[in-house]
């Protein structure tokens, strides 16, 4: 279905519903991460993240009350497609290091994703002179780099076994 597209709070709006969407799909999806990993601080870290997600959800509808854009109702297909591939690695018959340094790689294109699209939220609501909203979305931003990074750290010490 097309959707008319005029201006940039037209495509503020769509790239909302993108996030809404993605963010609903990950508080499904990092329950079952945490249960998949076997390194306790990678549990831990997806455990934390799923709390941080719930977050993110309330700002998402938070922005949507405060600029009056509706966010419900779309589908974001790449994160359709990052969880089932997320899903189809857990399934593998690796490892334990091997798997969690797996469960690292799904998680992080995700956190890139989000990344992406929260950078580019955070924009167009600045050109757009909703402040409020961009120190919301600039807080959730913040939040999936650090958590990019965190998984960073992790992949060092577990990647390291993974080579063993
Ligand atoms: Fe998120
Ligand atoms: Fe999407
Ligand atoms: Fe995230």
């Amino acid at each position: 279905m097309a959707n008319k597209l005029n201006d940039l709070k037209d495509l503020l709006q769509y790239e909302l519903k993108d996030l809404y969407s993605a963010e609903n799909q990950l508080s499904k999806a990092l329950p079952k991460m945490a249960k998949s990993a076997k390194n306790e601080k990678l549990r831990t870290a997806f455990e934390h993240h799923l709390e941080e997600t719930k977050n993110q959800i309330k700002r998402l509808e938070q922005v949507s009350k405060d600029i009056k854009v509706d966010i419900k109702g779309e589908d974001c297909e790449a994160m359709k497609g990052l969880v089932k591939e997320g899903e189809e690695m857990m399934k593998e018959d690796a490892k334990d290091a091997v798997h969690d340094a797996g469960l690292i790689a799904s998680a992080q294109r995700v956190e890139h994703y989000e990344i992406a699209g929260y950078g580019t939220v955070v924009r167009y609501l600045e050109m757009l002179n909703m402040k409020d909203a961009a120190k919301l979305m600039e807080e959730t931003l913040k939040e999936e780099k650090e958590t990019d990074k965190k998984l960073t750290k992790l992949a060092e010490e577990i990647n390291a076994e993974a080579m063993s």
